[in-house]
């Protein structure tokens, strides 16, 4: 049971907070999950560690790159000008009073099918720095998504290299169009060189435990002009990349039949054909 409530003044703080608090602590940033969970029975969370005076709210726009703090909310990344490429992602997520409150190191740690900013950061090839008592480190962001970090780190920014907006793809299929998690999410970005697609990434949410790539789909584009034809191939070739689950907003099966449709649509956009 909850019985105390720190709000450390820095990340080092709040590191070697987390790192003196044992078992029982847990970070709380935007608390849009950790509050509900709270509310709802959770017995094991002891001492809460909020990050919300932690000093992780720094947005640094520089030479073609963005260094975000993991205490940002959706509501200021998305008033950004030096962000529009994301606008659309950002306003995908749940709503004006969640992003108002939802941060971008909360949305790491965020089960599926939510991570919809997970998924652009994926596609992006960003990188987290992670401090923990040790001191920090940079780690690739489909990592971090895959094996997690450690008892004692925390998130304290992601970095990443602006994409070039004319190469960069957002989508998300949803149940209604706002207020919804993803039924399938596709964040893609589909460099050209000499008119071919070279550094392909595109990163799914909603169809499988944590985002992944479409790696396979990638695949099937590198080195291609990126035609109809190639677009269609790659999309059916992202169900060897996907692993679905049941939940309250999809079936496996509905998001299996989703998922090449929206692809396709997803890359069309790329090419000025949106068939
Ligand atoms: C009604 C509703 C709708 C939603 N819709 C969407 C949606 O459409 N798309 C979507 O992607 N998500 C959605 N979400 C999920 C969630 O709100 C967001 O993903 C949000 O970004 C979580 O951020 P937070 O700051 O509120 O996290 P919190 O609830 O504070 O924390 C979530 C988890 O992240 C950990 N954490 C937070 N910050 C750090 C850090 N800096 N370092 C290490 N660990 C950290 C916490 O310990 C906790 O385990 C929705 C949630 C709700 C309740």
């Amino acid at each position: 049971m909850l019985s105390a409530v720190e709000l450390p003044a820095s990340a080092p703080a709040a590191v070697a907070l987390l790192a003196s608090a044992g078992d029982g602590a847990a970070l709380m940033a935007g608390g849009t999950l950790v509050m509900p969970a709270l509310l709802h029975g959770d017995q094991a969370t002891r001492r809460l560690i909020v990050l919300a005076k932690a000093g992780l709210g720094g947005i640094e726009l520089r030479a073609g790159s963005a260094t975000i703090g993991a205490g940002v909310t959706f509501a200021r990344l998305a008033a950004q000008p030096g962000l529009a490429v994301l606008r659309p992602a950002l306003a995908s997520i749940g709503s004006p009073t969640l992003r108002n409150m939802a941060t971008v190191g909360g949305n790491l740690f965020a089960p599926q099918p939510y991570g919809d900013f997970a998924a652009c950061l994926v596609a992006l090839d960003a990188t987290a720095a992670v401090l923990s008592p040790a001191g920090e480190r940079s780690l690739a962001l489909e990592r971090l998504l895959q094996e997690g970090i450690g008892r004692q780190e925390i998130v304290t920014a992601v970095r990443f290299a602006l994409p070039d907006p004319a190469r960069w793809t957002y989508l998300k299929a949803m149940r209604r169009q706002l207020n919804s998690a993803a039924i399938v999410t596709v964040a893609a970005h589909l460099p050209l060189a000499g008119g071919v697609v070279q550094g392909a990434r595109i990163a799914l949410g909603g169809v499988a435990p944590t985002v992944v790539r479409a790696r396979a789909a990638e695949a099937v584009l590198e080195g291609q002009a990126l035609t109809g034809a190639v677009i269609a191939r790659a999309a059916e070739a992202a169900l060897h990349d996907i692993d679905p689950a049941d939940d309250a907003y999809a079936s496996a099966w509905y998001r299996r039949r989703v998922l090449p449709v929206h692809l396709r649509r997803a890359l069309a956009g790329l090419t000025g054909d949106a068939s």
